[in-house]
């Protein structure tokens, strides 16, 4: 499916992915002025645990359990501090809560023994945390301004392919894909300004093509309303 929109890209003559990225993204960036992390964190420590928790579950219901967890656990001690049932009935809502749980207290006990108990910037020292992955990593990277990659989720994914940036299934060629094409001044906010356009317009069963600012640029926006 994915490989037929790069090809159909080339058909409708919108031209190469390195042409159409630059006005992909400012007409994005124009048209979601407010695309950010919607995660809710006053620190460092607290943007690592709520993208620890946002693991398969939406971020208003990691902002949810956070509001109460951040008053009770201030500094990476404190997830230490208290019996591994306390901190699981405190997280439980996020869902996964004994891998959370086991990941949040992993991670913080090398952030003390490691980092002097701060959240380092580089990809490969985060990655060295328990229970964060590369998405995690890039996230946490990204947010503290040291963007070393793409995060590729469920709505970059998407928008992607559809927009035949990528002819990949796998998160990890898709953002190679990326890396090649995305200037890296727009590392961080591009997976943003593709997650907002993902939430508001196209949506994974109904597309608002008549609705997108990039209906010129995209090679899947429906024949209707597109002149091929
Ligand atoms: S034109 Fe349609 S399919 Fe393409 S990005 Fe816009 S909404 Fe999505």
């Amino acid at each position: 499916m994915a490989r037929s929109y790069v090809a159909e890209a080339r058909r409708r003559g919108l031209g190469t992915r390195k042409e159409r990225i630059r006005p992909i993204i400012d007409r994005l960036a124009a048209e979601h002025a407010d695309a950010t992390i919607a995660l809710r964190f006053r620190s460092d420590v607290e943007l690592l645990i709520s993208v620890m928790l946002s693991a398969q579950t939406t971020d208003v219901n990691v902002n949810r359990v956070t509001e109460k967890l951040f008053e009770k656990y201030r500094r990476p001690e404190d997830y230490l501090a208290v019996p591994i049932e306390e901190l699981e009935r405190d997280i439980y809502a996020t869902g996964f809560y004994r891998q959370k749980t086991k990941s949040i207290r992993g991670a913080m006990r090398v952030l003390l023994e490691e980092f002097d108990g701060e959240v380092p910037r580089r990809l490969d020292d985060l990655l060295r945390l328990p229970g964060v992955a590369r998405k995690t990593a890039n996230v946490v990277a990204a947010e503290l301004g040291h963007a070393q990659g793409i995060v590729v989720d469920t709505h970059v994914r998407r928008l992607s392919q559809r927009l035949g940036l990528t002819r990949n299934e796998d998160p990890v060629k898709i953002e190679r894909d990326l890396q090649r094409i995305v200037p890296r001044a727009d590392w961080a906010r591009f997976p943003h300004l593709l997650i907002w356009h993902g939430r508001r317009i196209c949506d994974a069963r109904r597309p608002a093509c008549e609705s997108c600012v990039l209906v010129d640029l995209c090679p899947s926006a429906r024949v209707d309303v597109v002149a091929v």
